[in-house]
């Protein structure tokens, strides 16, 4: 089936502190520039698997833009909807780990290049043969953006495209308002969700209702496939059958040498998104999606552990072997 993506938002550099626990307050080093931000990875890993990705964006006139536009382009990203502002930099953060699975990042998002991302920038002839929105949470951080999402979001329902959304909620985000109120308006429309373990409750109406309640009730809302991430231990699906029972699925993560964990969730969706849309199975998309989180915790950068579709049948083939 043909189809193609679009996504918008955050596109920026990131620098990894060397040491674990490293402190903000301290100096230290740090490696870096990697590409990053959440949608750019995402479509990156789609253009990667071989699909045809329209990216909107905003970086400045710097080295940091040109290293971000050059590298979305080389993997086949569509770049016409990204523009070089003078007004301001190329976005940036910076990452931290802990000891266990947790991490500190310091954002400069709103106030860069990044944030100057508007309307006018969703430019309807480059959403021409799109029939596929994919939202990310973290990229809902200003009222401009939220209102180039949902322009773009208009544009692709009207002509019966297909909206994916993955919440991708950061602790450091939770004081912009705006993004919270929007979520509410993104679930009304989304047909594949893609929260973390850690996200769920967020979307509880209490505190009683379990994993399972709380995905039957989006779903009889109109959500049609549900794929809840829980880093090393897998995934777990939700879809409903003909009949309208619950369908579930579970995929265990596959054992690898984890060396940065940032990333994985935007290559399983983009991994898992794009392969539905192509026309697989749930549980071959889930299986691939699977492969490819894991490839991207086994490379040190946000973006370099996004992966083909010949890599993955690899990985997938040693792997059975092993099993
Ligand atoms: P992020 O937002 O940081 O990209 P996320 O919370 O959205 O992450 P995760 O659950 O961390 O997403 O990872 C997505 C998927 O990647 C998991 O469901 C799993 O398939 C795979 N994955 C993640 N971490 C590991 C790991 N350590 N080992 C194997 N697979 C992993
Ligand atoms: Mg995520």
């Amino acid at each position: 089936m043909h189809f193609k993506i679009c996504t918008i938002g955050e596109l920026l550099v990131e620098f990894l502190a060397k040491e674990q626990n490293q402190r903000f307050n301290q100096t230290g080093e740090f490696i870096g520039p990697f590409v990053s931000g959440a949608p750019a990875i995402f479509a990156d890993q789609v253009a990667k698997l071989g699909f045809s990705v329209v990216f909107f964006s905003c970086v400045g006139k710097d080295a940091f833009g040109k290293m971000c536009i050059n590298r979305l382009k080389n993997d086949g990203v569509i770049i016409d909807g990204i523009t070089m502002h003078h007004k301001a930099n190329t976005g940036s953060a910076f990452v931290t780990y802990k000891d266990s699975n947790e991490r500190d990042f310091i954002f400069n998002i709103p106030n860069s290049a990044c944030g100057l991302l508007s309307f006018n920038h969703v430019n309807e002839s480059l959403l021409k043969d799109c029939n596929h929105l994919h939202v990310m949470g973290s990229s809902l951080y200003s009222f401009r953006v939220i209102d180039a999402m949902r322009k773009a979001l208009d544009i692709i329902k009207n002509k019966g495209g297909t909206i994916s959304f993955d919440p991708n909620l950061r602790k450091e985000m939770f004081d912009i308002p705006e993004m919270e109120q929007s979520f509410d308006y993104i679930m009304e429309y989304t047909d594949i969700f893609l929260p973390s373990k850690n996200e769920v409750n967020y979307f509880s109406n209490n505190n009683d209702e379990s994993e399972q309640q709380i995905m039957m009730r989006l779903l009889k809302k109109g959500i049609k496939h549900i794929v809840v991430k829980g880093g090393c231990k897998g995934a777990n699906y939700y879809g409903l059958d003909e009949q309208g029972y619950l369908q579930m699925l579970h995929v265990d993560g596959y054992t690898v040498n984890s060396v940065d964990p940032t990333g994985a969730g935007d290559c399983f969706g983009a991994t898992f998104v794009s392969l539905m849309l192509a026309g697989y199975s749930v549980e071959k998309a889930l299986q691939y999606a699977n492969a490819s989180g894991a490839f991207a915790v086994s490379k040190k950068g946000p973006m370099e552990g996004t992966s083909s579709l010949p890599e993955l049948k690899q990985f997938l083939s040693r792997t059975f072997i092993k099993k």
